[in-house]
């Protein structure tokens, strides 16, 4: 099983003028609109009720939160993970619609922070879902979140935004960290090579060994039992 490897930038190229203003325009509309689904996995979702309420005021930026993976365009993890915690939160990650970013808040979310020795947490966020944005600190400070917001607003703007395109071009890579650390049979719901197909981001790194690992343990998702109508047996005396 390979372990951290150098990810490959793609440029690309718009060679329609009219295409380029079109997609400046849709960018600037997506930056100043934006979900935010927060996922207090540690101590530093402390200074977020401050980020949000009316002295930071968030909210005066076009970002307001959201409950629902399927409609949240930001997905904020705030602090340390915990190897059960990161099966859930790359669970919420593949659920959300494209373009969808990733803010990594806290020094535990970048390198392990105080937790780096602890068998039980994730330490390099990076290595299992593209994150568009660290805010580091222990805990950043509602000003930090603000500006870190605003940094990824500007870069939504101007299109360098792109890790949600980094998980479907090199899905091998992040799938092979998840099976080292959930096992070879680990599996989510989510069909990320026929999404990669769908946006046309099939890359070189999009299949590999470890996609082929999960062809090899999949098992296709059971279907839910209906149970309208369903009768409770009393238990006999
Ligand atoms: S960086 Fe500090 S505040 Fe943030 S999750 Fe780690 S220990 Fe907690």
């Amino acid at each position: 099983m390979s372990s951290i490897k150098q990810i490959p930038v793609i440029e690309e190229k718009r060679t329609n003028p009219l295409a380029r203003v079109f997609d400046e325009l849709v960018r600037f509309c997506r930056s100043r609109s934006l979900f935010l689904l927060h996922y207090c996995t540690g101590c530093g979702a402390i200074e977020l009720p401050p980020a949000m309420t009316s002295r930071f005021d968030m909210e005066r930026l076009g970002i307001q939160p959201m409950v629902s993976p399927r409609q949240a365009d930001i997905l904020l993890i705030t602090g340390y993970v915990s190897i059960k915690t990161l099966k859930r939160v790359i669970l919420t990650y593949e659920q959300m619609g494209s373009p969808k970013y990733v803010i990594g808040i806290c020094s535990c979310t970048v390198n392990g922070g105080m937790y780096w020795q602890s068998y039980a947490t994730a330490k390099k966020l990076d290595e299992y879902m593209p994150v568009d944005l660290y805010i580091a600190g222990c805990m950043p400070r509602p000003e930090a979140v603000i500006e870190g917001l605003q940094q990824l607003m500007q870069r939504i703007k101007t299109g360098e935004a792109k890790g949600w395109e980094d998980y479907y071009r090199n899905y091998d890579y992040y799938l092979g960290n998840q099976q080292k650390l959930f096992g070879n049979d680990w599996q989510t719901p989510t069909d990320v090579i026929t999404e990669a197909k769908h946006y046309d981001l099939l890359g070189e790194g999009t299949l590999g060994e470890h996609t082929a690992l999960l062809e090899q343990h999949q098992q296709p998702l059971e279907a839910l039992e209906m149970r309208l109508g369903h009768q409770v047996k009393e238990p006999a005396e």
